[in-house]
């Protein structure tokens, strides 16, 4: 695995429409293994390929399991995390919807209010490239549905109700 570098808000490949894939090969599963590395080592919890100069429908998505976090508070431990990678993915079921601050690994420095379905139902091809379904409500709704924005080049602040500067405090919450 090796670290890639993360395109940051002004460079042109974050507003174009990412390819879909024909199939996950060997080079897709270590493109996913390196967003995955450079997604952690930048303290985010999404990263979408455009992100690191790739216009490919792949996406990855690490974050707290949202079932697990109150019993995990109860316990004193860290919840449990859900690790995706997700390539094509498709939204083919949205249902609620939620408010949140959200922040981006290429919008360094800033957070806005964002409006996204509660749960949202997603079509792709996982790691091995086999087609799932996956059901996903709360936070990791949001994250998954940041990270596809991210693949027809919308970003955050596109959609974002108010946009600011990131407090010194906002800083412990994952960007994406
Ligand atoms: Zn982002």
């Amino acid at each position: 695995m090796a670290l890639r570098k993360i395109v940051i808000e002004g460079d042109p490949i974050l507003r174009k429409k990412a390819r879909a894939l024909e199939k996950v090969s060997d080079k897709e599963r270590e493109i996913f293994l390196d967003m995955l590395d450079t997604m952690r080592e930048a303290d985010g919890v999404g990263l979408a390929a455009p992100q690191v100069g790739l216009l490919k429908q792949m996406i990855v998505v690490e974050a707290s399991d949202p079932d697990d976090i109150e019993k995990a508070k109860e316990e004193d431990r860290e919840p449990l995390k859900l690790l995706y990678f997700l390539a094509n993915p498709e939204i083919i079921e949205e249902e609620g919807c939620q408010e949140g601050v959200e922040g981006c690994l290429s919008v360094p420095g800033f957070v806005g209010t964002v409006k996204r379905p509660m749960k949202i139902k997603v079509k792709a091809l996982d790691y091995h490239g086999e087609p799932v379904e996956i059901e996903v409500d709360r936070f990791l709704a949001v994250a998954i549905s940041h990270e596809m924005d991210h693949l027809r080049g919308v970003l955050f602040t596109d959609k974002a109700s108010d946009v600011k500067e990131e407090e010194y405090e906002d800083s412990i919450h994952g960007d994406s």
